[in-house]
């Protein structure tokens, strides 16, 4: 009997995934697939992204094999492998679920004509985005490039998309016989020399811990979103962002229970509201990959003014950002949590952003390439679009002159200190009026906290008011070039 290949791609998991549905449907034996891509062109996940790959797919080998089945594992250029399955297990038809990084639609398109023209069916579902991101659409029949009215439109298609989705199946129909398939373990996914993810061990990565951190989320952490969302130190958001990129949980799964706690009385309207429109930020920031037709926008500024931006180059202040050494308790704070962890407070990931870009001037895409590589949730869309946004150059950015005092920053959302305490705890006996900027700090208070600037702690690598005249400078310098003058009144801080 022809069988089915269900292609699993960013879409790790079993429950509410159109491409295994529609798979079953077909009601042939199904072959799962999963290919760790080589295709030249396309961006190779980030050393902790494969951390986390690694144990994802042996939690869906294993949940594969709870329901009689297995997950074919290969490595190569993804197309030639799946026609070539395809052709050696005399397969009917291939399900997919959309991917819109930069290259993707188009491999896509090709390997799908070059099924069919091989008598193989390919299916292709939307199972990564809460709406088809191809169809949101302005009147004018254009793509949206600012999210509030991008929101307005794709929120009521969420609201109207039909049936519930499909449970996670009690039984896969297996083929008679099984392909050869690679061992996960000869991937050599986990790093070694060293293993830096001694850190990671409170992730649970996979469907199972998808859900339970969708359950978590929902039951302490949902009720006051819309507060504790901007309090680093408080565990205030769901910590689902590696599990979204990889597909172990589906975003309308948890659209759906988010809307059911309000249903329910388990948190007010306001609160789901804005949970739903971080998730519709994720979407947001897909649609624009989507419609750029192939355009790297980890390479390429969305708003071509700020090529003309005169980034400075300084691979020593890039470092010391990288480990947490600026000087800056909050900044580095975050990028410590990072290093240890594999992800960082969104409130954070905006303050060393922030700082990268503007106190030290140095282009967006060190810093995207630095979260690309070091993030578990680490994806293309909301990476770049995170970076963008916050450099100014982005779609819907923040003004580039807009420019965050990390001090400032670090007593409004962690007034006590405890995130910095938590991840620099050489400064961990300052008191809270002290923590936030140590070297406002006396001889004697410090000495008392057993801290001794520029030994036991940096001293701050560029003073505050000097860096963020040098930003300003800099985008006049590229407004001016753009012939199109910064108006000085609309310089900011905050
Ligand atoms: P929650 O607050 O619980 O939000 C729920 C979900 O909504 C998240 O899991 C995520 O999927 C989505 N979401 C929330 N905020 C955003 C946002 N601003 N943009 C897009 N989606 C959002 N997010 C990534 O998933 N991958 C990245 O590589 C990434 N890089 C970023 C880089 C920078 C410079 C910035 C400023 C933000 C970046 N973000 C990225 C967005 C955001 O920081 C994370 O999605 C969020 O911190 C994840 O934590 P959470 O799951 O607890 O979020």
């Amino acid at each position: 009997m022809a069988l089915t290949i269900v292609w699993f791609r960013r879409d790790l998991r079993l429950a509410d995934n159109p491409a295994l549905a529609a798979a079953i449907g077909r009601g042939q034996p199904i072959l799962p697939l999963y290919v760790l891509d080589e295709t030249p062109g396309l961006r190779r996940p980030g050393a902790a992204s494969l951390w986390w790959l690694n144990k994802s797919l042996a939690t869906l080998a294993g949940d594969l094999e709870a329901l009689g089945s297995r997950l074919i594992l290969r490595r190569g250029i993804a197309a030639d492998i799946v026609e070539a399955l395809a052709a050696e297990t005399g397969a009917a038809c291939v399900t997919w679920n959309a991917v819109f990084d930069p290259g993707y639609p188009e491999r896509d398109a090709r390997l799908a004509q070059d099924l069919k023209a091989g008598g193989v069916e390919p299916r292709r579902f939307n199972g990564g985005h809460l709406v088809n991101l191809e169809t949101v659409r302005t009147k004018t029949g254009g793509p949206f490039s600012v999210f509030t009215p991008f929101w307005r439109t794709a929120r009521q298609m969420v609201a109207d998309t039909g049936p519930a989705p499909a449970p996670a199946p009690a039984t896969l129909p297996a083929p008679t016989a099984w392909p050869t398939s690679d061992a996960l373990a000869d991937w050599k996914l986990h790093p070694t020399t060293p293993d830096w993810s001694q850190g990671f061990s409170a992730w649970q990565p996979g469907e199972a811990g998808a859900q339970g951190a969708l359950d978590r989320f929902i039951a302490t952490g949902l009720p006051t979103y819309a507060t504790d969302r901007d309090r680093p130190a408080v565990e205030g958001t769901s910590r689902l962002s590696p599990h979204l990129h990889f597909g172990e949980i589906s975003p309308k799964a948890c659209w759906r229970a988010a809307l059911a706690a309000a249903h329910h009385g388990g948190a007010s309207d306001s609160e789901v509201e804005k949970f739903l429109a971080e998730l519709g930020w994720r979407d947001f920031n897909a649609a624009i990959t989507r419609n750029r037709d192939g355009a790297d926008l980890a390479q390429m500024n969305f708003n071509p003014t700020f090529d003309a931006f005169p980034w400075r180059e300084a691979p020593g202040e890039l470092a010391a950002w990288q480990g947490g050494v600026t000087g800056y308790p909050i900044v580095d704070a975050g990028l410590r949590q990072l290093w240890a962890t594999g992800w960082m407070h969104n409130r954070v990931r905006m303050v060393v952003a922030s700082f990268l870009t503007k106190h030290l001037l140095l282009d967006w895409r060190h810093g995207e390439a630095w979260f690309w590589d070091t993030l578990v949730d680490a994806d293309h869309a909301s990476n770049a679009g995170g970076w963008q946004w916050v450099a100014g150059s982005g779609a819907d950015a923040a003004p580039y002159f807009r420019i965050f005092n990390p001090v400032i920053q670090s007593q409004k959302f962690d007034p006590p200190g405890d995130y910095i305490r938590r991840w620099v705890p050489e400064l961990a006996r300052l008191p809270a009026k002290l923590i936030h900027a140590p070297w406002g700090a006396t001889g004697q208070e410090l000495a008392r906290a057993g801290v001794r600037l520029g030994h036991t702690y940096p001293a701050p690598m560029v003073d505050h008011a000097f860096a963020r005249q040098r930003a300003l400078d800099a985008y006049a310098e590229m407004r001016s070039r753009s012939g199109n003058p910064i108006d000085p009144l609309l310089a900011a801080t905050d």
